[in-house]
């Protein structure tokens, strides 16, 4: 016999139906590529996804309001399909759907399937996978075809297939936000503005069912993390469709996970907010009733899992759905079971099993069938109970759930067992662990599988940890590189800065010396001018004479002295007298050549110095200094004035000896002459013409007594007489 109700026992042929009743039609690819989940291809989600993306250009022609229009269809397809079909073919006849041609026929093969014709299916899906654009339709079509028959695995591989190219159009798990059991996402949950995140072309349900195929191998699989992620982008993919039917079925899958998990609390909180969601659809409420009845299995609460499986047939009549029904009365037949009673659970599922027979629903009919074995076991009719077994084995054939059989293995050993069967016991035990044996071969083989990506992808995570470092060396040493540029250029530009500066000092410096030699020039040349007469001074004389020194001197000096000026100051004044030196020097200056220098050399004494001249240029010279001073009275505030000079002068070096003389010596010369000019009556010039001394000390004597010289001939002077004398 059969243990009912014991905590041993899971809830497996409630799982069953209840993957079959709210998974009514068929993805999380992201997440099987990150941890392939056990009977998933580690690597198909990737390099589907990517073959897909090679074919994009092809895309399904989804159109949303048409989808909307064949929604309800669909669901009219799970309970009579047949009605919908018609349903369908008027539609593909209406020439306003000429151009929906593709997504009628895929919905076409869909409805194929719930009425369980799956010749005609399988032809179209066929036909569909010619087509490009049609290829993840067909794939879809095919994935829920295997799936009905009852081959999990294949199911899922398609069903992956198919949705890494869906998936190229619509928001990818990571983009979208994880709903969670919280009150707000139930509010915040679904809304017709939230199509518009969805991009037109979306087929957000066909994704949805798709990843349903997904998530109940992965239940299967028990990798339940994996599961959750995969519902919770259906879930979201729902919610931004606006469709509350999915999602509220989706969130009653999320409460079955959580239980499975044993968080019984986020379960509650998900079954709660899928119960507001499904309100006033019939359909959905039945859905989440089913929920309901699993999260109380595993709780072993029978009496809350009865009552909601009662529940569920009230509603499947309400909603006048017989195939829901017959799923309803399944479920309960397996309740009663649990309960020990075997008589009303062969009633309900007698009642169940027509329709999936006519529907061809390999998988219910094997488990409902299977808990009609039990029940006749349990009602002592074996003979009943063996043709329902031959039957369930002949059903198994090419069936690949082999978890599923090992659990109805087990079921039917404690039930030929409990009723002291042991022969059939015995044998529905040793069918069972060969099978397990094969299962857990197979579960070590894919947790192998995971342990190996799991490394894979650890050891990847080191290289790329290495290659990060070896990337932050590469770019810690050009950055260095890159400061020493830096530096090499600010010094280049402090180098070139300062070489500017320099130059620019340099030049200043320059200029500076420059306007200090000009200055320093014009100081000299003014200490060397007579600020009245503006002629040179003695000063510049002596400059020159210094320069002159070098060579022999030669040329004539000139002493021109006023005559009587003393009268003129005593008379008209020192600005008068001011006046009258400066016109006599004015004259002076007019009378000699440009090269011959002339100079104040006292208060109304002048020097001549003619270099060069010849000697007997002397006198003509003389002569044009008296006249030119003397020719012409000087105006003055006062009058004219009449004003005459006295001139002594010489030619060096003195002839006819030719001794050479020193400067000093000469201007003492013209001096005495001067004084000879003066003495004789002045306005006339008085000129040494030849000095006979055959040495220096014959000419020093006639120094010391110039005038004694002038007398004895020794000294010939020659006298100019200046205008009017
Ligand atoms: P002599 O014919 O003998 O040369 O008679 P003198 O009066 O010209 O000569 P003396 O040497 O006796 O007088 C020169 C005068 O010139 C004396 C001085 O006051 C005057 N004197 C000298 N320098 C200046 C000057 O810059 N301006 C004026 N107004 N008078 C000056
Ligand atoms: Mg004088
Ligand atoms: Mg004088």
């Amino acid at each position: 016999m059969r243990r009912h109700g014991t905590g041993s026992r899971p809830a497996r042929g409630l799982l069953l139906t209840l993957m079959l009743v709210v998974w009514p039609l068929a993805a999380p690819l992201w997440a099987q590529a990150l941890l392939p989940g056990a009977g998933g291809e580690p690597t198909s989600a990737l390099a589907s996804a990517s073959a897909s993306a090679a074919l994009m250009p092809a895309a399904w022609p989804y159109d949303r309001a048409l989808d909307d229009q064949l929604e309800p269809l669909l669901r009219q397809g799970f309970d009579r399909p047949e009605q919908a079909l018609h349903r369908l073919r008027e539609m593909q006849k209406d020439r306003a759907h000429a151009r929906h041609s593709l997504p009628l026929q895929l919905a076409e093969g869909r409805l194929l399937v719930l009425a369980g014709s799956f010749e005609l299916a399988q032809a179209l899906a066929q036909r569909l996978a010619q087509m490009p654009e049609a290829r993840d339709a067909a794939l879809a079509l095919q994935a829920e075809w295997a799936d009905r028959q009852g081959q999990g695995e294949r199911a899922t591989a398609l069903a992956r297939q198919a949705l890494a190219g869906l998936s190229l159009h619509c928001p990818s798990a990571a983009s979208l936000q994880s709903p969670n059991a919280s009150a707000a996402s139930v509010s915040a949950g679904v809304s017709a503005p939230g199509r518009s995140a969805l991009p037109a072309s979306c087929d957000f349900r066909l994704s949805w069912s798709v990843l349903r195929l997904i998530e109940r191998n992965q239940i299967r699989a028990g990798t339940l993390p994996l599961a959750e992620a995969t519902v919770q982008w259906a879930l979201a993919l729902a919610q931004l469709g606006g469709d509350r039917h999915l999602a509220a079925n989706s969130m009653g899958s999320l409460a079955m996970i959580a239980q499975m998990q044993e968080q019984a609390d986020v379960a509650n909180r998900w079954l709660a907010q899928a119960r507001q969601l499904a309100q006033g659809d019939a359909l959905a409420l039945f859905k989440i009733k089913n929920y309901e009845a699993y999260v109380a299995s595993q709780r072993q609460d029978s009496t809350a899992k009865l009552r909601a499986l009662e529940e569920c047939v009230e509603l499947a009549r309400q909603a006048d759905a017989p195939r829901w029904l017959a799923q309803a009365q399944s479920n309960l037949a397996d309740a009663y079971l649990q309960l020990k009673q075997p008589a009303r659970a062969l009633e309900v599922a007698r009642q169940a099993l027509p329709l999936f027979e006519q529907r061809g629903d390999v998988r219910i009919q094997r488990t409902i069938r299977h808990n009609m074995a039990v029940a006749y076991i349990q009602l002592g009719d074996y003979e009943q109970a063996k043709r329902e077994v031959a039957r369930i084995e002949a059903m198994s054939q090419g069936l690949v759930d082999q978890g599923l059989r090992v659990q109805e293995l087990r079921e039917l050993g404690e039930a030929w067992t409990e009723a002291g069967q042991y022969k059939e016991g015995l044998a529905a035990y040793h069918l069972e662990r060969r099978l397990s044996a094969d299962l857990v071969e197979k579960n070590r083989a894919s947790a192998l599988q995971q342990l190996q990506l799991k490394y894979d992808s650890e050891r990847k995570q080191r290289d790329l940890e290495l290659l990060q470092r070896d990337q932050a060396l590469v770019d810690h040493q050009l950055a260095n590189r890159q400061r020493v540029q830096q530096v090499g250029v600010a010094v280049a530009l402090l180098l070139g800065l300062s070489l500017i500066l320099v130059a620019a000092m340099v030049q200043r410096v320059h200029a500076a010396h420059k306007r200090l030699r000009a200055n320093e020039q014009l100081l000299k040349a003014q200490s060397e001018r007579d600020p009245l007469t503006e002629l040179a001074n003695r000063r510049h004389f002596l400059a020159v004479m210094q320069e002159h020194a070098r060579r022999e001197f030669n040329g004539a000096l000139l002493m021109v002295d006023i005559d009587h000026f003393k009268h003129v100051n005593d008379q008209h004044g020192h600005g008068i007298g001011d006046v009258v030196i400066c016109e006599v020097a004015r004259r002076l200056s007019l009378a000699v050549r440009a090269e011959d220098l002339v100079v104040r050399w006292g208060g109304e004494e002048f020097l001549v110095f003619a270099p060069g001249i010849a000697p007997e240029d002397l006198l003509p010279l003389a002569q044009r200094v008296l006249q030119g001073i003397g020719g012409e009275p000087v105006a003055s505030s006062e009058g004219p004035l009449r004003i005459t000079v006295s001139i002594g002068c010489a030619h060096f070096p003195l002839q006819p000896s030719g001794l050479s003389q020193h400067w000093e010596q000469a201007v003492n010369w013209a001096d005495m002459a001067l004084y000879t000019a003066k003495s004789r009556g002045r306005n006339r010039a008085a000129a040494i013409i030849t000095v006979k001394a055959g040495d220096r000390q014959a000419l020093q004597q006639i120094e010391a007594d110039f005038d004694a010289a002038c007398s004895s001939d020794r000294v010939q002077l020659q006298q100019v007489l200046g205008p009017g004398a």
